[in-house]
């Protein structure tokens, strides 16, 4: 059965969102990457693109008027399901979200916990394709092919993301715990919350979210 409703995927930096939401795509939902939409405008090479670059290299975010502005020109919304992967990520965002952009439509919000320590780990290992954003992690995912991408016909280098750097990486996770942790509670009030251990495996994740999505 095709999904009906969108999803919302949270969780701190490292817990998988990109990961879960490529097998979310199988069930037929569309997926949208606010971090991937950003880091295309940085790779253009544009004003805009190196305000982006100097806010997201140094673990901040990007305004919300802007990212906004990123939904609209993005997001198709006659499709019917979408993934958002990364947006919301803080409470004014959510509220938007639930008042306006979902306003006469269904969602659930996927809250993926992790302890700190295992995503610290996680994400000194992970590796991004330039070109497709296949995301891999040379300890749990590593691509057949090295350093390069495996998904045909891709082939393309893997590369460490800037801000996966341990510094930036700690400042992600405080600016998570502050900005974007009272948005549970929100979620929870509208009754679209759903939460799932992420430390887990990759397959035993999604085995979880799929179980409890009912699709
Ligand atoms: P991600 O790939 O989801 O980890 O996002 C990478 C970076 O993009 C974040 O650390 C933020 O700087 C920025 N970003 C992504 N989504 C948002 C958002 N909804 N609001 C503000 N900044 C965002």
């Amino acid at each position: 059965m095709a999904p009906r409703e969108h999803i919302v995927l949270v969780g701190p930096p490292g817990a998988g969102k990109g990961t879960q939401s490529e097998k979310l795509l199988k069930l037929g939902f569309s997926h949208f990457s606010t971090g991937d939409a950003l880091r295309k405008e940085m790779a253009t090479g544009s004003d805009f693109g190196k305000q982006v670059a100097e806010i997201i290299n140094d673990g901040n975010f990007v305004d919300d008027d802007t990212m906004l502005e990123i939904i609209k020109r993005n997001v198709e919304w006659e499709k019917e399901a979408y993934i958002f992967d990364g947006y919301p990520r803080n409470l004014a965002q959510a509220e938007k979200f639930h008042n306006v952009l979902m306003k006469g439509r269904e969602y659930k919000v996927l809250w993926l916990d992790v302890p700190e320590a295992v995503l610290l780990d996680r994400l000194q290992a992970r590796r991004i394709c330039s070109k497709c954003r296949a995301v891999f992690n040379t300890e749990s995912l590593p691509s057949r092919k090295g350093c390069l991408c495996d998904r045909e016909p891709c082939g393309a280098e893997l590369s460490h993301r800037e801000d996966d750097r341990e510094e930036v990486i700690l400042k992600r996770f405080r600016i998570f715990q502050d900005v974007s942790l009272p948005m549970k509670a929100f979620f929870k009030e509208k009754g679209c919350l759903l939460e799932f251990d992420a430390s887990l495996g990759i397959d035993e994740v999604s085995e979880n979210i799929v179980k409890k999505l009912a699709y």
